[in-house]
């Protein structure tokens, strides 16, 4: 079932941990460096206006989606 290879609910919450902190966030099983892409408005096709974040091991090909949550707001 590689096909639907994913992170665990643990896994994910403690890469959205790490990566809100702006730390690198690695994957919990091959320890390499997640590739990270913003999703924006417009340019995945959804019409979303939120961004969203992608982080995309290209080891083992599991990756984890969500929302951005940065705390930037002015
Ligand atoms: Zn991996």
């Amino acid at each position: 079932m590689i096909e639907s290879a994913s992170f665990t609910a643990a896994e994910e919450r403690a890469l959205r941990d790490a990566y809100a902190r702006g730390e690198a966030a690695n994957c919990p099983r091959c320890d390499v460096a997640l590739r990270h892409r913003e999703i924006g408005g417009g340019s995945f096709g959804l019409g979303y206006s939120r961004r969203r974040e992608w982080l995309l091991c290209p080891s083992c090909k599991r990756s984890v989606l969500f929302d951005a949550q940065r705390g930037t707001r002015t």
